[in-house]
């Protein structure tokens, strides 16, 4: 194993989510939807890396296939120097704990008829026999961690706000003190006003528990806010990957051109040209033939429309599925 391999806590390779599309009389399979088609990336320790894009890009699928939620078609998820892409059973459930995630709406992820602590509590008590006094204390010291009262140990749901019961989500998220946080959309469902707070108390909690995070976001200010690395996904595919300063002062991708393009700019005296994107994103049932994004690019050229352009380094670090590189 050499030393890149060390540094990474989570290695994506070729990556892929079909769901099978049925039809006719025998409901036989006529076709796939290709939700993720190819992605590979790694996060190493302690990193977060950002996977943008617009609904339906495939970017919550490929968390939830990581989190084996969904089962990967094919391709190999290395988690710690391990695939785990065919892990089942006990050995799933072992390595599972390690990994958490924190869902977009707090309000249909807690079970209202809980008490916030058994629902912290539980995914303790799912894997551990527990000194239940201990576990109390230290329940209670986890959510004064994320910003609650340790009060809130003994409150329903319904008796927080918004951004109070993402707290909690959270917290649940923490107590079985995982490495990998797959946070997606985590703030989407939340009042602008409370983003930040919630956006920060992530960073915050990333240095005191080490967390390595995947943050998924189709917001490009707020995953500026959170990513050190940042990847863009169009249709299953990821088009660019690089660190965020890279990727927002020198977009290659004509699609990342025109996401970034359409972040408002807080100072009017700077002049900044918006592309408008044509047409809609296709079906990843019926993906455009060469680069999937080429119906819509401005730069398109004939090769476009027959090879599919593949992911490569352009500059360190720097990488883009484009054939004007
Ligand atoms: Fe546009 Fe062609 Fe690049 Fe695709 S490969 S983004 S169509 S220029």
């Amino acid at each position: 194993m050499n030393t890149t391999q060390q540094e990474n806590l989570l290695e994506v390779n070729n990556l892929k989510t079909y769901y099978p599309i049925k039809g006719g009389i025998l409901q036989r399979t006529v076709g796939h939807v290709k939700a993720v088609d190819d992605v590979s990336f790694e996060i190493k320790k302690g990193e977060t890396l950002g996977l943008v894009g617009e609904s339906g890009c495939g970017k919550s699928t490929t968390g939830r296939t990581i989190l084996q939620l969904q089962n990967a078609t094919e391709g190999e998820i290395i988690f710690n120097g391990e695939d785990i892409s065919q892990l089942r059973g006990g050995k799933l459930r072992k390595i599972r704990r390690d990994f958490q995630m924190i869902f977009q709406d707090p309000y249909s992820s807690l079970n209202p008829k809980q008490m916030v602590g058994d629902i912290i509590s539980e995914p303790v008590l799912n894997y551990e026999r527990v000194n239940k006094k201990k576990l109390k204390e230290e329940m209670m010291d986890l959510l004064i961690k994320v910003g609650l009262p340790h009060d809130a140990y003994y409150k329903y749901p319904h008796e927080f706000s918004g951004g109070q019961r993402q707290r909690i989500g959270i917290a649940r998220a923490l107590a079985l003190r995982p490495k990998l946080i797959i946070a997606d959309e985590p703030v989407s469902a939340l009042d602008v006003s409370v983003q930040s707070q919630v956006l920060n108390l992530l960073k915050e909690l990333q240095e005191q528990f080490d967390l390595t995070y995947l943050f998924i976001a189709h917001d490009l200010s707020v995953v500026k806010h959170m990513s050190d690395r940042i990847g863009v996904m169009y249709l299953g595919g990821l088009v660019e990957i690089a660190d965020k300063e890279s990727m927002y002062e020198e977009p290659l991708h004509p699609y990342t051109q025109a996401l970034i393009s359409a972040i408002p700019e807080p100072d009017p005296r700077k002049k900044t040209e918006r592309i408008i994107l044509q047409g809609d994103v296709p079906s990843p049932a019926n993906p455009p033939t060469g680069c999937p994004f080429h119906p819509r690019c401005a730069h398109a050229k004939p090769e476009c429309k027959q090879k599919k352009p593949i992911l490569k380094e352009v500059k360190s670090g720097h990488q883009v599925a484009c054939h004007l590189y």
